[in-house]
């Protein structure tokens, strides 16, 4: 059973971080997103909310899990008998930071891998804070995030 945890803040969810995840659970035989917890980003949406979103998503892949985490990603990784962490990465601005914590992983736990994978490219510029910021302001994003995410930001949002 080949098991890779998909680590990220996912507030909210888009194509992007789809796109990852769904080819991940085409090499794995199971994938867990998981929401790591950082008490210092203060998200749009709450743990529950995001997670909602993630598996409503994702209601078509019948083998991928989601799940929350509190503490250091490498421990999920070990406790749910995982083989690595996989991250997107989409310009050489994401490879400084991702390379850091991939080395920073390693250090803490050398039997945990880090694997990265490139979006299809028209994927390439998304991110969560520019979808939120476009949905603010009354924008269509339905290219970017599925129907049911894009519905949230629009209520979160009064649009
Ligand atoms: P984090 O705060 O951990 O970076 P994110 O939710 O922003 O959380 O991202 C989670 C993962 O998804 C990261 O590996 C990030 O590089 C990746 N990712 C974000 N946007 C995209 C995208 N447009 N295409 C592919 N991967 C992406």
């Amino acid at each position: 059973m080949k098991r890779i945890v998909y680590p990220g803040t996912f507030d909210p969810i888009h194509n992007g971080h789809l796109d990852i995840a769904r080819k991940a659970a085409e090499l794995f035989d199971e994938l867990i997103l998981v929401l790591a917890v950082n008490q210092e980003k203060s998200p749009l949406f709450n743990d529950k909310e995001r997670v909602d979103l993630i598996k409503e998503s994702l209601l078509d892949v019948n083998n991928v899990r989601v799940d929350t985490f509190n503490g250091l990603v490498v421990d999920f990784v070990r406790s749910t008998e995982s083989v690595a962490i996989i991250r997107g990465l989409r310009h050489v601005s994401d490879f400084e930071f991702e390379f850091q914590m991939a080395m920073m992983n390693f250090n803490l736990n050398p039997n945990v891998k880090s694997l990265f994978m490139m979006p299809d490219e028209k994927y390439i510029h998304l991110n969560s804070t520019v979808i939120k910021d476009v949905a603010r302001l009354g924008g269509d994003i339905s290219d970017y995030v599925p129907k049911c995410v894009q519905d949230a930001l629009y209520k979160r949002y009064n649009v």
